[in-house]
């Protein structure tokens, strides 16, 4: 009989995702923000008090609601489908016909097997097929759903997907450097591992066109 405790364990800590969409229930947004932010506050305390934390000390009174509010509203905020940020596009009339490349985007993330940080830079790529978008949209996507419980390889994905349908085109790309606080700072303690993904839509298989991506994102840009 296999423990189902142990498989699991196992599953989360060797990070293995079960599905390319987020497991988020139905019925995820029946109830408001702020009930969830009450709800999320009592089990805080419960943790921290079980955890044998002292919660009438004035440093640590306020912590069950912060943290709260931090979940709900920032860290786990992507969640929610109405946070999703715009979808304007523009009509490519230069007719830059060329890839463009946002590199260097900040990434953070939190890992859904230990809900520690995940800390790093997304590198996105796209070649337009007459509609483009505005700069900060290939940021806020790549913000949008790293605020979610996530897996790495899935939040690449997701980036790309959604530009492929923002954009209309395959010609999509995304490239994720990452630390993974959960294996640097605990488990194995690995500070200097990092962990990279990579999807490739498109005419980015060419081998030529990812070679051309991956040279520009090794630009070490300096003003
Ligand atoms: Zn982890």
């Amino acid at each position: 009989m296999i423990d189902t405790n142990d498989f699991h364990d196992d599953l989360g800590e060797n990070h293995i995702a079960t599905s390319a969409k987020n497991p988020v229930r139905d019925d995820a947004f029946d109830i408001s923000d702020e009930r969830k932010i009450e709800l999320i506050k009592k089990d805080v305390e419960n943790i921290l008090h079980t955890l044998g934390m002292d919660l009438s000390d004035d440093s640590i009174k306020g912590t069950p609601n912060r943290v709260a509010k931090m979940f709900v509203k920032e860290i786990f905020g992507g969640l929610n489908p109405s946070k999703k940020p715009g979808s304007s596009t523009f009509v490519n009339n230069y007719k830059y016909g060329e890839m463009l490349v946002e590199k260097n985007i900040t990434l953070y993330s939190t890992c859904e097997h230990h809900l520690l940080p995940i800390i790093g830079r997304a590198h996105v790529a796209y070649i337009s097929n007459g509609t483009v978008v505005g700069l900060s949209k290939m940021n806020r996507i790549v913000d949008y759903f790293a605020k979610r419980p996530q897996v790495q390889e899935r939040l690449t994905m997701q980036i790309v997907q959604e530009l492929q349908k923002v954009l209309n085109t395959e010609d999509v790309a995304c490239i994720i450097d990452a630390k993974h606080l959960c294996v640097n700072s605990r488990g194995i303690r690995d500070i200097e591992s990092s962990t990279v993904t990579a999807e490739f839509g498109g005419k980015f298989k060419n081998e030529e066109t990812k070679r051309e991506f991956l040279d520009y994102i090794k630009f070490d840009t300096k003003f």
